[in-house]
């Protein structure tokens, strides 16, 4: 099965995944269970827009709720699910899930945001990716406009033919694309002139170097003025100090995400960050508006 996915395999063996073939087993054995049991939980980080603090949307990022291990990041087992073929159908619960709650949320007053759902290579890569997302967002009851699905550079340069028609069918859909962890991977700029993307996600390394590596902050700048010019929105990611987020709204940057905002929560967690959030911008607001 490696074989078949060809040159971009070796990145899906990470350190994480040199266990041994036992443990290997039994991971994806644990994953069918999960699977089953429903042991998969989405926590949700919120972005804010850069200039004027609005909370715009939030991502889905997936955990594991292992009864014997707790609660296992993504990173521990995305790959293994790729490679044991369990992908498509995590996928499908994701996009499912996030739909779910994005409803909840708007019932709870919570309303107006958009959700980026993170999508895997082979999952992006079925055949009938498109169709099945469209029809799961829509049995979701959630307009695609909504719904910002995240995908890698190295997804979109493998096979270019056909991720230019998916990527065109689901805009048509009225889905957004976000490229994720943009500068790290091998990216072509003649893709983004010819792939209908709508937001560039600056890779957090760039972020947390950016006071320490003047070329952090030179790529940061580039790839700002790359989607300011392409039309597209940028997203810093994983901002932790009051200094970046100014650095880069100064520099143009939409979107910000990251712990100096809030970590990933559980959905109800959420609900509650986002009112006391929202009510807050409304009381500084009120009190701007005092003072002048
Ligand atoms: P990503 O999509 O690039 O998500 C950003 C990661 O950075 C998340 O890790 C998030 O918790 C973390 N992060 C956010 N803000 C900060 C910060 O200020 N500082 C630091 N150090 N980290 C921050 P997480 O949740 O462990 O997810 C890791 C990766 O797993 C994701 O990277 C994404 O590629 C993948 N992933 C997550 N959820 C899903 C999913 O539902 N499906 C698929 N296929 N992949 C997923
Ligand atoms: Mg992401
Ligand atoms: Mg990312
Ligand atoms: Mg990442």
């Amino acid at each position: 099965r490696a074989k078949e996915s060809g040159r971009n395999t070796f990145q899906f063996y990470t350190p994480d995944l040199s266990v041994n073939v036992l443990e290997r087993l039994q991971l994806e054995m644990d994953l069918r269970r999960a699977l089953a049991q429903q042991e998969f939980v989405l926590y949700f980080q919120p972005k804010l827009d850069a200039v004027s603090g609005a909370l715009t949307g939030a991502e889905a990022l997936i955990r594991w709720r292992d009864p014997r291990h707790g609660l296992i990041p993504p990173n521990r087992f995305i790959p293994v699910a790729e490679e044991a073929g369990l992908i498509e159908p995590i996928g499908q619960w994701v996009l499912s899930e996030a739909c779910r709650q994005l409803l909840r949320w708007q019932a709870l007053g919570v309303a107006g945001l958009s959700l980026a759902v993170n999508v895997s290579a082979r999952q992006f890569k079925q055949a009938d990716f498109v169709a099945s997302t469209e029809a799961l967002v829509r049995a979701g009851g959630v307009a695609p406009a909504l719904i910002e699905l995240e995908l890698t550079e190295s997804m979109l340069m493998s096979d270019a033919g056909q991720t230019a028609e998916k990527l065109h069918e689901l805009k048509a859909l009225g889905f957004s694309i976000a490229i994720d962890d943009f500068g790290t991977g091998f990216s072509s700029l003649h893709y983004l002139r010819h792939f209908p993307v709508d937001v560039l996600k600056i890779d957090q390394s760039f972020v947390r170097e950016m006071f320490d590596d003047a070329a952090a902050l030179a790529i940061i700048d580039a790839v700002i003025a790359l989607a300011n010019a392409l039309g597209m929105g940028s997203v810093a990611e994983g901002v932790e100090t009051e200094a970046q987020r100014a650095t880069l709204r100064e520099h143009g940057c939409r979107t910000v995400q990251g712990y100096l905002i809030a970590r990933p929560m559980p959905s109800d967690e959420f609900v509650g960050w986002a009112r006391a959030y929202r009510a807050g911008l409304a009381a500084d607001a009120q009190a701007d508006g005092d003072v002048d």
